[in-house]
């Protein structure tokens, strides 16, 4: 007969939020395993902020979130702050750096992150288990979860297995089949930060633009991004066509302000009387090849002396307000996070603790609370990590 092996908490997850409610758990003197089906712990983790881990954003509040319910993330976030991170980074002698806009760096590696999280877990006593997959998950009394490795019971179970984007990297969509199965609602999850596709139009036009960076506003809805904008292959990335990309509903244009904080028609103004093609005139102000691909699509180059006035005013609005309607996205595949997830209606923001399910904890990605670029989504897994470790 195969034994059953008992715990208080259950975490499955071994990744960023799953890790910090871990340490959390072990420290109350719970007994907690965390189980992961990857070989080994924090793959996003590792990889984030391009090996740097941007773990923290000093700007974190409830507006930097795409949720349902904008205020469900705030009680964490305020129990849990980029203070607190930065204390525990600072007991593990990881040197940091504000990179820009609050933006929190390691100084060396992200590994130095991963070596805190699993020294935080071993002094807290917690059990981690890797190369793990999780059959089944039933409740009586207790939590069942039975694994290829065997049966194991707790009182609390806390999922903590992200979103499916980056698949490559052991992303799965199991929790929101863990909600589903205990009749929990869920937002539809979509890929999210994840550069555009354009039209097979645009893709025509613009594929040879690729490599080219500009620095642009995009807008999507509501929301305003300024930063760069890269052409690729296939469409548009870079930090700010990413962010609109969170807000991003398919069929929606964007508009991109090529020139932001420039007063285009003045300028074209002001050289009302010159023999200047516009196309030249463009060039001071973008890369040659953009500004003969945008020309050649969106107006008439020709002498600015016989342009007439409202030619001008169209060019000068089309620079400033660039439509562009993207196909789609590039999915889940690039995506550096999942948007949606469990339905916060479905949780207590104290605890992240199911009001249907007594015991079953939500936290990080799997939640439907997204963050922008720059160290928000980190900073989410941490803070809702750390409410569940209050409590679990
Ligand atoms: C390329 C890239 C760069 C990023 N850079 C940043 C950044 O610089 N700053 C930032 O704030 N955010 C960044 N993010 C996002 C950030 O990494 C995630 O939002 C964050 O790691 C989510 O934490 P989590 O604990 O919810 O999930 P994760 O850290 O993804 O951990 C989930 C864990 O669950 C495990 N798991 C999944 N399915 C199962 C299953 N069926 N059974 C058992 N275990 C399972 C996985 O193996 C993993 O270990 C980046 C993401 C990517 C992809």
């Amino acid at each position: 007969m195969t034994s059953i092996k008992q715990k208080d908490v259950i975490i499955i997850g071994a990744g960023a939020s799953g890790l910090l409610c871990a340490a959390e758990c072990g420290r109350r003197g719970r007994s907690v395993l965390v189980l992961d089906h990857a070989p080994r712990a924090g793959s996003k983790v590792l990889i984030s902020g391009g090996g740097r881990c941007n773990f923290t954003n000093l700007n974190a509040d409830a507006g930097r979130y795409c949720s349902r319910n904008p205020h469900f993330c705030k009680s964490a976030l305020a129990r849990f702050t980029p203070r607190d991170i930065l204390a525990l980074a600072e007991k593990h002698h990881i040197a940091y750096y504000e990179k820009e806009a609050g933006q929190i760096f390691c100084v060396t590696s992200s590994r130095e992150i991963m070596t805190m999280l699993g020294q935080e877990c071993r002094r807290a006593g917690v059990e981690e288990r890797f190369g793990v997959k999780v059959a089944d998950i039933a409740k009586a009394e207790a939590f069942s979860v039975t694994t290829d490795a065997g049966v194991f019971r707790s009182d609390a179970l806390v999922i903590a297995t992200g979103g499916p984007s980056y698949p490559d990297l052991g992303a799965s969509g199991f929790g929101l089949d863990v909600a589903r199965q205990f009749g929990l609602a869920v937002v539809p999850p979509r890929p999210a930060l994840v550069p555009f596709v354009f039209s097979a139009r645009d893709q025509k036009v613009f594929h040879e633009l690729a490599g080219i960076s500009l620095d642009a506003a995009v807008s999507c809805g509501a929301k305003r991004f300024r930063g760069s904008v890269l052409f690729t292959h296939r469409g548009l990335s870079g930090p700010a066509a990413l962010q609109a990309s969170l807000y991003w509903t398919p069929g929606e244009p964007l508009v991109i302000d090529l020139l932001p904080g420039t007063d285009i028609l003045e300028i074209l103004t002001a050289k009302r009387r010159s023999r200047m093609e516009l196309r030249n005139l463009l060039s001071g102000h973008f890369p040659k090849r953009f500004a003969e691909a945008w020309c050649d699509q969106m107006v008439t180059s020709k002498p600015l002396d016989q342009t007439s006035d409202r030619e001008l005013k169209e060019t000068a609005l089309r620079l400033h307000a660039w439509k562009v309607l993207p196909k789609g996205t590039e999915g889940y595949a690039t995506a550096e996070v999942t948007a949606g997830g469990v339905d916060t209606d479905e949780l207590s923001s104290k605890t992240m603790e199911a009001k249907k399910v007594p015991g079953l904890y939500f936290i990080g990605e799997v939640v439907d609370v997204t963050g922008e670029l720059g160290g928000y989504n980190l900073h989410w897994a941490w803070a809702s990590g750390f409410a569940a470790g209050q409590y679990a």
